[in-house]
């Protein structure tokens, strides 16, 4: 199949120009980048991205359908679609109905398979089995006591965890599992897979790339967990065609994803993207990178905790969930300590959308539990300091921790479903 003038343009709309916009806003600049892309991937590839998206936002759809969408040649269609079939990602399924002619017969994706997704936290583990549609088919939490950095002890954690979610995966004998994604708050050199930096817990101290293949016997994909849940929204969710995003995880720290012009940022050693820890105000607490005041002192979890125990002097609370729960249960002060979090989450945004210029904020964790509450002080905080009438669409990724299981499935879908080595 050859690489056709129409599809090209067709990728350049989809890619590069905002949905409802027609090819003539494209800029000679963004034609360039398309060339660089199109130069160092097959046209084939591009257009089986194209279709695997297309059929995944509207199964079960017919090729005839397939082409209209996409704009790609029946021809083409048919040939890519085939080869999906034969690999196994795609099922001819149902035949449609139609007033006169032949009848269609309808794709859908194969939602035999199925990944291991795992979210490594500093105090527990999240793990799922999870299809090829972002479906959690069943899902399980192993806590354990915070971890003080002793790597023998690290180690026997994981390998709890790793056992754990082996079986996970043995009760679903009916699906056919891709590998594994791991979620976790620290930053992974893509080329080692090693953990380069991880501020708030002691993961850093062990190989957890070699010790999970070693029990779990799978291809293993680790990132980031801001970074997951910019592939998981690429694949399941809600950023439709916006080519310019920044992912950002509010947990015990905070970590951001960047999508720059389509491309994820990776900076040397794929260390790009901590803004927790940009310098916010020196006089303020100490934080678990050695440094003092960063931004994630003030408006992660751990700050909206601290917030809550200097209203309440002598609270029992130690965990973001209940601070939660307070507040959704009317609780003021527990309202005020997330309002003076979120608040100081609005600041750092602030400086982020001015140097970032960003379409879309995507929000992931578990504050946006309270979304009605808090979005309303992101967005006017981001109007208030904005440089141009446009400010970026704040959205709240579907269920924080949800995000970042998905997030972990998206990691190794995009290894194998997409064959890229970046998010693209
Ligand atoms: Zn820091």
């Amino acid at each position: 199949m050859e690489f056709q003038r129409g599809n090209l343009f067709y990728f350049v709309r989809k890619r590069f120009a905002p949905s409802g916009e027609n090819e003539k806003n494209v800029t000679t600049r963004q034609v360039k980048t398309l060339r660089r892309v199109a130069s160092s991937e097959t046209a084939r590839e591009i257009n089986r991205d194209i279709l695997l998206q297309t059929i995944h936002r509207n199964q079960p759809v017919s090729r005839a359908d397939l082409a209209r969408m996409t704009g790609l040649q029946a021809s083409t269609v048919s040939v890519i679609i085939g080869h999906l079939i034969d690999e196994g990602w795609v099922l001819p399924g149902v035949l449609g109905r139609l007033p006169r002619g032949r009848r269609p017969t309808f794709v859908r994706l194969n939602d035999k398979h199925a990944i291991l997704a795992i979210d490594l936290r500093p105090d527990h583990a999240n793990f799922a089995a999870v299809d090829i549609n972002g479906k959690l088919l069943s899902r399980k939490t192993e806590a354990f006591p915070p971890l003080k950095g002793n790597k023998g002890e690290v180690r026997k954690i994981l390998l709890r965890v790793a056992q754990q979610a082996r079986a996970l995966r043995a009760a679903h004998k009916d699906r056919i599992f891709d590998g594994v994604g791991v979620s976790i708050s620290g930053r992974v050199d893509q080329k080692t897979q090693k953990l380069q930096f991880y501020a708030n817990g002691p993961w850093a101290q062990i190989d957890v790339h070699k010790e999970l293949r070693a029990i779990l016997q799978s291809p293993i994909e680790i990132d980031n967990a801001a970074n997951a849940s910019l592939f998981a929204e690429r694949w399941f969710g809600q950023l439709g065609d916006a080519t310019n995003v920044l992912a950002v995880s509010v947990s015990e720290g905070i970590g951001t994803g960047l999508l720059v012009d389509g491309q994820l940022l990776r900076g040397r050693d794929g260390m790009a993207g901590e803004f927790g820890h940009m310098p916010f105000d020196e006089s303020g607490p100490m934080c678990g990178c050695g440094n003092k005041g960063c931004w994630e002192t003030f408006a992660s979890n751990r700050a909206g905790l601290r917030y809550y125990r200097q209203l309440v002097p002598g609270s029992r609370i130690t965990t973001y969930q209940e601070l939660l729960d307070l507040a959704q249960a009317g609780d003021l002060q527990a309202m005020r300590a997330i309002d003076r979090m979120i608040g100081k989450l609005a600041e750092g945004l602030t400086m982020l959308n001015a140097g970032l210029a960003p379409e879309v904020i995507l929000i992931v964790g578990d504050c946006t539990a309270l979304w009605s509450r808090i979005s309303p002080v992101l967005e006017s905080k981001l109007i208030e300091k904005s440089l141009t009438v446009r400010t970026p669409r704040v959205v709240a990724a579907t269920e924080g921790d949800t995000a970042r299981l998905r997030g972990a499935a998206a990691l190794v879908l995009h290894k194998v479903l997409f064959r890229r080595a970046e998010l693209k």
